[in-house]
């Protein structure tokens, strides 16, 4: 049968018939049938068009159905379908050499995996190997991945079922001005006493025993939290003092969405390892790696690394990468990103904090923003807590319903709605959805105390 043929009812029923989700209870959800999607758009099989203010899971960086990375697909498939790592390929080559151009100097090397979790898995073997220790620090209100020892490295609560995890991995705290951990009213107060908790950290744990120190150079889901100027500059000074390998987990922050290509051109700092997946090529094909620096890659020369993925490097996935990193350079992909929040995103959801008295916060870059709802602005008391499910999410639940009614898909996450639009996103498209957002926060306000 072409599946093109199928009715939404009966897409509906395989789904439901045989298809087991990821987070979910089986029987609580209803997952909505997709027809087709264009653009900065997808359709249900209504013919309901929603502007996807979600990207997906902060994945479809250059939109739906890029017609260069669709050709460049099919003309990989017709001529070499795949072939496993150990030969070389063009594809794969190829989209390493693009790759490493435009990561930072001295990053010369990828290794490719199917998605994000894999290449942090990847990411602190190589650490560990190359220093010789064990020991991980990771952040709280992080998220790495669902694989072993990524959910270990997890600081949320998605790492608790599978607890205790890998051991030697010990969690810190990263800035976050507006939910303090360390009491700090300022940016700068928050950033020097977030690096002298990390100090404190390394001396108690023994900073001779810590590999690596992961973290997401902007946090993504669990909050986009834009570390203050000079945190991540500290970070790297810690590291060097101790001999740790900084990894940069940019599979979310990466490609574009911070209107950079890595989040960490912002700040100019120069981690040991990159991670990426998502935005590399928008996820038409399952792709993800780690960028190497050259001392890392060194440790490797004579001595075998120990890991592996039948699909490394995948021919169909690489040539996606080629096609959609050369569509950035194109088409100005990344300062359309970098433009549209400073233009356009930023100004107008700071406009709706004065006008909405649900949101407490606001922050982000290029098309990577957090609203941040509160019952209360004075004790900013989250809009639904922490973790929260059932009745208590009520609120967060009502504000979505709003937005999908008017033809918007929000991204939602505890108490906060996410602004992660493609990078591809017009400033037309963008206006028209923040004014969407404008009506839907009228029904989050009517729970303020
Ligand atoms: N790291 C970060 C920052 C992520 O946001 C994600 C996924 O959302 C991952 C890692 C895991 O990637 P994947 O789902 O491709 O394994």
């Amino acid at each position: 049968a072409r599946l093109d043929a199928l009715s939404e009812q009966e897409v509906r029923a395989l789904d439901r018939s045989h298809v087991f989700h990821s987070w979910s209870a089986q029987g609580a959800i209803d997952p909505l049938p997709i027809a087709r999607a264009q653009g900065s758009h997808f359709w249900d099989y209504s013919g309901k068009r929603y502007l996807d203010f979600s990207s997906q899971l902060v994945n479809i960086n250059i939109g739906y159905q890029h017609p260069k990375i669709i050709a460049a697909i099919q003309e990989q498939a017709a001529r070499l379908a795949t072939i496993q790592p150990a030969f070389a390929n063009d594809a794969r080559g190829e989209a390493a050499r693009l790759i490493t151009a435009v990561a930072p100097d001295g990053l010369n090397y990828v290794f490719f995996t199917n998605g994000g979790a894999e290449a942090n898995e990847n990411a602190i073997r190589m650490a560990r190997l190359h220093t010789g220790r064990h020991k991980v620090l990771a952040t709280y209100r992080s998220y790495h991945g669902a694989t072993a020892g990524a959910i270990t490295l997890t600081g949320d609560p998605r790492r608790w079922p599978s607890e205790p995890g890998q051991p030697g991995i010990v969690h810190f705290w990263g800035p976050y001005t507006y939910r303090s951990a360390f009491h700090s009213e300022t940016d700068e107060q928050e950033r020097d006493r977030a690096l002298a908790h990390l100090r404190d950290t390394l001396m108690v744990e023994g900073a001779h025993t810590v590999a690596a120190i992961i973290l997401e150079t902007v946090v993504g889901t669990n909050g986009i939290l834009v570390p203050p100027d000079g945190y991540l500059e500290g970070v790297r000074r810690l590291c060097d003092e101790h001999g740790i390998m900084l990894i940069a987990d940019e599979v979310m922050a990466g490609f574009g969405r911070c209107g950079e290509w890595f989040a960490v051109d912002h700040w100019g700092v120069t981690p040991d390892l990159i991670t990426f997946a998502k935005g590399v090529n928008s996820g038409y094909v399952p792709l993800g790696g780690v960028i190497l620096s050259d001392t890392i890659r060194a440790t490797f020369d004579q001595r075998p690394f120990p890991g592996g993925l039948t699909y490394s490097g995948h021919p169909l996935a690489c040539a996606s990468a080629v096609a959609s990193i050369t569509a950035f350079h194109e088409e100005g992909i990344v300062d359309n990103a970098r433009r549209l929040g400073e233009d356009v995103i930023g100004p107008r959801l700071r406009e709706l904090q004065e006008k909405h008295p649900s949101i407490g916060d606001v922050r982000g870059l290029g098309v990577f923003w957090a609203v941040e709802l509160v019952r209360n602005r004075e004790t900013r008391e989250p809009l639904v807590p922490y973790n929260a499910a059932g009745e208590a999410v009520k609120p967060m639940l009502a504000f979505a319903a709003a937005c999908k009614e008017r033809g918007l898909w929000p991204f939602v996450h505890f108490n906060r709605t996410h602004v992660v639009p493609p990078c591809t996103t017009t400033p037309d498209e963008a206006e028209e959805g923040l004014a969407i957002l404008d009506e839907a926060l009228t029904v989050a306000d009517q729970f303020v105390d």
